[in-house]
C-alpha cells in the first residue's frame, strides 16, 4: 500500500515533502493539506458554536 500522506505540486507534479508548503522544485506555493475542523464549519455553525459558548460561559458565571 502506497503512502498516502505523500503529495504532488499542481504546478510541476513533484513529490512533495508532507509538510512542505512551498514547492522545492518549482517553487509554487502549496495549500495547506489539512485544514483545521473550525475552518470546515460553515460560518451558521461558527456563529452557533460562539454563541454556545458565551451561553455556556454565562450559565457558568451565573450559577
Ligand atoms: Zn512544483
Amino acid at each position: 500500500m502506497a503512502a498516502s500522506n505523500s503529495k504532488n505540486c499542481p504546478g510541476c507534479g513533484a513529490t512533495l515533502p508532507p509538510y512542505a508548503d512551498t514547492c522545492p522544485t518549482c517553487g509554487m506555493r502549496q495549500p495547506p493539506s489539512q485544514t483545521s475542523w473550525i475552518k470546515r464549519l460553515s460560518p451558521v455553525e461558527v456563529f452557533l458554536l460562539i454563541l454556545g459558548s458565551i451561553m455556556l460561559a454565562i450559565g457558568l458565571v451565573a450559577l
